[in-house]
């Protein structure tokens, strides 16, 4: 495996000792790199990117709406830890520092309403691996180091421990459900892709099945695979809901949380100081945990880009419609194709897809249209995917931003010119589990304590940037050509 020099230790050695005077040694070069003055203020434009026009079913299940939202920030505070971000990142960062440094002021930022953004919006699968470790597991069992690739799989799948931990000892009720998903091939050169992951999880111990044509239709009867592979050790969530359970424990652990507070404006320095319409708050620790968005506050900008991704949502389904599609294992479905296809069931036995196709707009945006033709692509596909449902109503229609990475890997570590900011994201598409795992980690960059050289390769780590704009639209549209030809192979 390649291995990067462990930045933690240098980044214990520095800033990450909140509301200490350590925090005061390290920003001595603040705005300065290399003689040359960098952007000092952060600012975020004016505009509707915190809008919600869609109607997502999780958002509505999780009943977020049906409660005011809490207090906004007002006047000029002071905190040894602000989080900006209401997402499972920042959630589980307030949660684990809360738990680990009881005694310090923490308070969480959101901009609209916890969970709005991609974790109330996600398909809600819990899968192993971080983006990114699969290869170096499969590296290291290529060379006989078994016993490696197996401590990378239990470190990088360790986020599905925490959720399952969340839900059953501490009470968060969010549907959780322990079921192998199912991957499917489309084409030959998937089966390929599919027969070495077999052998990846054999390996390591792991059951995964391959399903043919006919015994795939036997567990559900999709149209249009060559047969799928069963995941081992996965499950799946009501993902809003584990949001709202995560908001209840972070604000019983004393930390606390303005909603409608979004930051406008982040000035590094010492003491970093955030900006809301209402009100400021001064820390010597920011975590920025707004990963798609981001690039709105100047941080990761060209290097977590937001990918659009659409979701609808059927009426309830009935026993006899259930069985008429010999589902009654529940497993959720996802294919192995870039622009992959994605259903499951939910608790009240409506049918959820998503994705098949990625949406980019010029300089981030973020766009939610209520029209968008995408909604009429995955209502037709449901109805080829699954016939039976041909006639099923559609009740809700989503759009969620995934925080994508050039590499597909996500980043966890310092950003700006002092090492005081924290940024984990860009989990591109693959992160309930692994943003809820980042939270843990950036307690431990926080506590200055050594993490597990598995995360080394997404340690402080730069991804790779895009060109910038007008190069950025124009090259992803170019990218969703090659990749739906690839997909097609
Ligand atoms: C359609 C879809 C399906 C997906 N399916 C899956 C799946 O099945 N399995 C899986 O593992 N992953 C999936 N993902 C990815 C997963 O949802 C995300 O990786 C994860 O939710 C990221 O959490 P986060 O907290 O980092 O980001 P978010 O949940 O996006 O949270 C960021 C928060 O920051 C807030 N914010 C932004 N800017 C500011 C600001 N300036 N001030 C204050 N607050 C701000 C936002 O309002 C938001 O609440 C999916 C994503 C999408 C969109």
């Amino acid at each position: 495996m390649a291995q990067k020099s462990n930045p933690t230790r240098s980044l214990s050695r520095r800033t990450f000792i909140a509301g200490t005077a350590a925090a005061a040694t390290a920003g001595g070069v603040a705005g300065w790199v290399g003689g040359q003055a960098l952007e000092k203020r952060h600012r975020a434009p004016a505009g509707p990117f915190f809008g919600q026009r869609s109607h997502c079913h999780w958002i509505e299940s999780a009943g977020i709406e049906d409660t005011p939202p809490l207090a906004s920030l007002q006047g000029d505070q002071t905190a040894d830890i602000a989080i900006v971000g209401g997402g499972y990142t920042g959630l589980s960062a307030a949660l684990h520092l809360a738990e680990r440094f009881p005694e310090r002021r923490i308070v969480l930022l959101e901009g609209t309403r916890v969970g709005y953004g991609a974790s109330g919006r996600n398909c809600g699968l819990l899968l192993p691996f971080i983006n990114g470790a699969e290869s170096i597991a499969h590296e290291l069992v290529d060379a006989g180091r078994i016993d490696e690739a197996r401590k990378v799989f239990d470190a990088t799948s360790a986020g599905i421990g925490l959720i399952q931990e969340l839900a059953e000892q501490r009470g968060i009720d969010c549907e959780f459900e322990p079921v192998e998903n199912l991957m499917g091939a489309v084409t030959a050169q998937h089966e390929g892709l599919l027969e070495r992951q077999q052998s990846l999880f054999a390996a390591l111990g792991l059951e995964a099945t391959w399903l043919s044509e006919t015994e795939l239709r036997q567990r559900v009867a999709v149209e249009g695979y060559r047969g799928a592979l069963t995941v081992p050790t996965s499950a799946m969530i009501n993902p809003a809901k584990l949001a709202t359970g995560l908001l209840a424990l972070v604000r019983a652990a004393g930390v606390e949380v303005h909603e409608d507070s979004p930051a406008l404006e982040i000035e590094p320095g010492t003491t970093v100081r955030v900006r809301t319409p209402r009100g400021t708050v001064r820390a010597p620790v920011l975590v920025l945990a707004t990963n798609a968005y981001t690039h709105h506050l100047g941080f990761m900008r060209n290097q977590v880009l937001p990918i659009h991704s659409h979701s609808i949502a059927t009426a309830p389904l009935s026993e006899s419609q259930i069985e008429a599609l010999s589902w009654s294992g529940r497993e959720p479905f996802f294919d192995v194709r870039s622009f992959f296809n994605l259903f499951r069931l939910t608790a009240d036995n409506r049918v959820l897809l998503s994705g098949g196709d990625g949406f980019y707009y010029y300089g981030g945006a973020a766009i939610d249209r209520e029209g968008h033709p995408d909604y009429e692509r995955l209502t037709r596909e449901l109805g080829q995917l699954l016939p039976a449902l041909a006639d099923v109503p559609i009740t809700h229609r989503w759009v969620g931003h995934v925080g994508t990475t050039l590499d597909f890997a996500p980043t966890i570590g310092a950003v700006g010119p002092t090492d005081n900011i924290l940024f984990a994201g860009g989990y591109s598409g693959h992160g309930v589990t692994v943003a809820v795992l980042a939270g843990r980690l950036l307690r431990d960059l926080v506590a200055g304590e050594p993490l597990d050289p598995a995360y080394d390769f997404v340690l402080d780590r730069k991804p790779p940037r895009a060109p910038g704009e007008p190069l950025t639209s124009v090259g992803f549209s170019l990218a969703k050509r090659l990749i739906r030809w690839d997909d097609a192979r």
